[in-house]
């Protein structure tokens, strides 16, 4: 057996995130609270030995499998983490434009609601927060716009990184040849409920 199967999996994290920053592409594994995203960076990912970090992205109609594990100098803390989520416009950015490294940072998102932001933040619906009604139900105003509650994020990324060398994009068709995508898909999709 190999080392990697004995590896816990992880996925209590809200989603990733994709972003330039520091000239690079960062992934970002998001977390609600600052305090869980740090005490999961000390305690597991710090000892990460970098080049052993692998990132896999499993494409699976408009859905992808985000999978990343590595050897780590504290086996006994280690993880894996997986999260299965939608393609957005940034998963596809960051397919095209990594060029075969990234940081991986972890990112502390937060909800934004209309008293929270400047003026010219922008809505889920893409208008700014001045087009919002700033009565009780903060509507959109603009023309025809359904939106009827204005709602924004925001992501921190936390300053400590990683670099990740060890990229792949994979079809269903793939996952057999390689182990940590195989070893994730046997243990948690096969394990959930049908
Ligand atoms: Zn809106
Ligand atoms: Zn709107």
């Amino acid at each position: 057996m190999s080392s990697q199967s004995s590896i816990p999996w992880f996925d209590d994290f809200v989603g990733v995130a994709y972003r330039y920053y520091d000239l690079r592409m960062n992934v970002v594994p998001l977390f609600t609270e600052r305090k869980e995203a740090s005490s999961l960076w000390h305690d597991t990912i710090h000892s990460w030995v970098d080049p052993s970090i692998k990132i896999r992205f499993l494409e699976i109609g408009e859905n992808y499998w985000f999978i990343m594990g590595a050897d780590s100098q504290k086996p006994d803390t280690n993880l894996a983490f997986f999260k299965e989520l939608p393609k957005s416009e940034n998963y596809e950015r960051f397919k095209k434009g990594h060029g075969g490294e990234a940081y991986l940072r972890l990112g502390v998102y937060a909800k934004k609601s209309l008293d929270d932001v400047k003026k010219d933040a922008v809505c889920q619906c893409s208008h700014e927060a001045q087009d919002h009604d700033e009565g009780d139900d903060d509507v959109c105003l603009f023309n025809k716009c359904s939106c009827k509650k204005f709602s924004s994020f925001q992501v921190n990324l936390l300053k400590k990184k990683k670099t990740i060398t060890d990229i792949k994009f994979m079809e269903e068709k793939d996952l057999k040849s390689d182990p940590l995508v195989w070893n994730c898909i046997g243990v948690n999709e096969f394990s959930k409920t049908k």
